[in-house]
């Protein structure tokens, strides 16, 4: 059973890797660190890592190896010729990529006799080992996964989401969709505001209040929607707000803003109707984002 003693490699040291070991050293662990520029290593040896020259020498110092590089195709061109030290190693994977990139890495890591472990970190930097982060795993080896559950808690909760390595990447890009909605309509509301000088600081508490009232509100509802097949609605149909919905591009348009955020949704809401789910609520969208 790993301890504060059992020794851990982070390979990849940006802002996340630099914050995943250093959350590593401040807890006990031998933590070996390994960058593709070196200098990155200075501030975690002063924290007393260990620097590797080379990344093999890196996954040769400990059984779990944390990566962490910008994309999967840099793991990909990392590892590729690291085959043969990471075997007999749990080889977790935290830099962000899509599910099949993970299904493959983790056909690679098991034909090379590696465990594999993909994982999708919900955090900035900052919230590294804080309460207010947590990290999503998913992959073959449960076990494993349970193994290395202590260290990794280290460095944030960890949410096991299943044994198909695609899943936790799946989640990230899952919950991150609706963040990335979330900014996209913030960003167009302080524009929108902004386009008659009221300051978005004036307008933010408003606007903070209102966005965390409908999330309460429409997260739980489209999942019930979603889950029982049951569309129908009488609060807020996709007629209606079909109609409703040029009024917000001729405002943009007039304010001087660009549609392009919300031009979509409109092609969206009127295909809806024109299929026949007028008298559906905003829930029915899910079904309508499935591609033929
Ligand atoms: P950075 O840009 O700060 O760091 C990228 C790291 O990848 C550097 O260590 C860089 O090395 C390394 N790298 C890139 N290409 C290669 C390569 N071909 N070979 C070897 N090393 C390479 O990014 P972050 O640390 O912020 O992000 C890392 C991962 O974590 C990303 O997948 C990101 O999406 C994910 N993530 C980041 C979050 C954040 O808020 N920062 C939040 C959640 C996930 P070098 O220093 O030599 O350039």
């Amino acid at each position: 059973m790993p301890s504060t003693s059992s020794p851990v490699t982070v390979l990849g040291l940006g802002l996340m890797g630099t914050a995943l070991a250093s959350a590593l050293v401040k807890a006990g662990h031998p933590t070996t660190v390994w960058n593709r520029t070196a200098a990155k290593t200075g501030p975690l040896a002063a924290q007393g890592a260990t620097p590797a020259d080379t990344a093999k020498d890196a996954i040769e110092a400990a059984p779990l190896v944390i990566v962490c590089l910008t994309t999967n195709d840099d793991v990909r061109t990392l590892l590729a010729p690291e085959s043969e030290a990471l075997a007999g190693r749990t080889l977790v994977n935290l830099t962000n990529g899509t599910p099949s990139q993970a299904r493959e890495l983790a056909a690679w890591a098991e034909a090379h006799g590696i465990t594999y472990i993909d994982g999708g970190i919900m955090a900035v930097p900052q919230m590294i080992a804080t309460p207010a982060a947590y990290i999503l795993y998913s992959g073959t080896d449960e076990a494993a996964f349970e193994a290395h559950r202590a260290t990794l808690t280290v460095l944030a909760a960890t949410k096991w989401v299943g044994k198909d390595p695609g899943l936790a990447a799946l989640h990230d890009l899952a919950l991150l969709t609706g963040m990335y909605g979330m900014a996209a309509g913030v960003a167009q509301a302080y524009a929108l505001i902004g386009s008659e000088g009221i300051p978005a600081r004036e307008f933010a508490p408003l606007l903070e209040d209102w966005v965390a009232g409908m999330t309460h509100a429409i997260v739980p509802e489209t999942a019930e929607a979603v889950d029982t097949d049951q569309h129908l609605t009488d609060v807020s149909n996709l007629a209606m707000n079909r109609a409703a919905f040029p009024n917000f591009l001729q405002a943009y348009a007039e304010q001087g803003l660009r549609p392009d955020l919300f031009a979509p949704f409109q092609g969206l809401l009127d295909r809806a109707v024109e299929e026949g789910y007028g008298a559906d609520g905003l829930s029915r969208l899910v079904t309508l984002l499935k591609q033929d």
